[in-house]
């Protein structure tokens, strides 16, 4: 399977020279990063860097601690502890590449500095419907994670043999791997298949990575997951929905750290039935994070659009809640009725 003329040869010429004729880069993702987040920005660093290229990673919060394992992550600049340097490096480049979000909304609180900097802003991204104001799109809603893209395009670019090691194909392959959930949804596609040959072939040790990041846990997050689908996981039967709730209070019982619940959203969609999931998280008080999933044609990235501020892939997606949790709950519980319509037939 070839990985050639996925992305159109003049956007992968423009994004060639881009890189040959500057010398400056920053790389930003989404607050919040996740593995296809930090993996393909680091990805694309280690490539930069290769190339002799001066190149920052800037995330605009702390990625969870799961990720820290990946090759690079302790060169990272944090805006949100590093909000000077941060704004600094954003101003003095030439170059930004925007990967992972299709939203200046999505970085939070670099929005300003993102779009105060006069650098060439290239966007690589697969979540549908961007509404960026930059210099160069490369948007792909039907790929699975930003990292394949990216590998896709640097593979047509020719960047792959010379500058990929194994370090940077590590880095890739682990955001391939997160969000696929380790190739369970989303992966019917080919070419990733051929992209993972090419990565194992650069040293990368998938089974590790698998027990790294999706067969480690600690302690707390064992406790908070069991606890969580034991006693605060109801299931909706009329709107065939689950709905889990954790308040500040219970992940304070808990030491709740970020990444701790990272795919208990999902648990819910084992149960035969269960067409969607939610997942109401207090971070702060009066603000509450929500989490969606969904199985088939039931779009849950509409119903965070249209409610929580938010948006996402069509399975998969998320948004806020400006309220208390018991709030919120109402809210949520109060428009899930309007979707019953569009739920899929029962089976019989
Ligand atoms: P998660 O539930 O893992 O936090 O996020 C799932 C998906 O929803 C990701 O693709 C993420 O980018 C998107 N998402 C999560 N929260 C938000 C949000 O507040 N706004 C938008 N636009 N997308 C979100
Ligand atoms: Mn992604």
């Amino acid at each position: 399977m070839t990985l050639d003329n996925i992305i159109s040869p003049d956007k992968v010429q423009a994004v060639k020279q881009a890189v040959d004729s500057h010398s400056r880069f920053v790389i930003v993702c989404h607050m919040t990063p996740d593995g296809d987040a930090l993996g393909s920005s680091l990805c694309l660093w280690h490539m930069l860097t290769a190339m002799g290229k001066s190149a920052f990673v800037v995330t605009p919060d702390m990625p969870s601690h799961n990720l820290m394992f990946l090759p690079g992550s302790d060169k990272i600049v944090v805006a949100s502890c590093h909000t000077a340097r941060a704004a600094s490096l954003l101003s003095k480049t030439d170059v930004i590449f925007c990967l992972d979000f299709n939203d200046f909304m999505r970085v939070d609180r670099m929005k300003p500095m993102l779009e105060s900097s006069q650098a060439k802003k290239i966007m690589i991204d697969h979540h549908l419907n961007p509404i960026a104001d930059v210099d160069l799109l490369i948007s792909r809603p039907e790929e699975p994670s930003t990292c394949s893209l990216l590998y896709t395009l640097a593979h047509s670019a020719g960047w792959t043999d010379s500058w990929l090691d194994k370090d940077g194909a590590t880095c890739c392959y682990t955001g391939m791997m997160t969000d696929t959930g380790n190739f369970s949804y989303n992966s019917n596609h080919p070419h990733l298949y051929t992209i993972i040959a090419q990565l194992v072939t650069k040293g990368v040790d998938k089974d590790a990575i698998y027990n790294r990041v999706m067969n480690t846990n600690t302690l707390q997050r064992l406790r908070i997951m069991g606890y969580a689908e034991y006693a605060k996981m109801d299931i909706l039967q009329q709107h065939r929905c689950a709905l889990i709730t954790l308040s500040r209070k219970e992940l304070d019982e808990f030491s709740y750290t970020k990444g701790d619940t990272e795919s208990l959203v999902n648990v819910p969609l084992s149960i035969p039935g269960v067409v969607y999931s939610i997942y109401l998280r207090e971070d702060e008080p009066d603000f509450v994070k929500v989490s969606m999933r969904s199985r088939g044609e039931f779009s849950v990235k509409d119903i965070c659009e249209a409610h929580f501020g938010g948006g996402g892939h069509h399975n998969a997606a998320g948004g806020e809640i400006h309220a208390s949790l018991q709030e919120a709950t109402s809210q949520v519980l109060a428009i899930l009725p309007q979707y019953d319509h569009l739920l899929p037939q029962q089976p019989e």
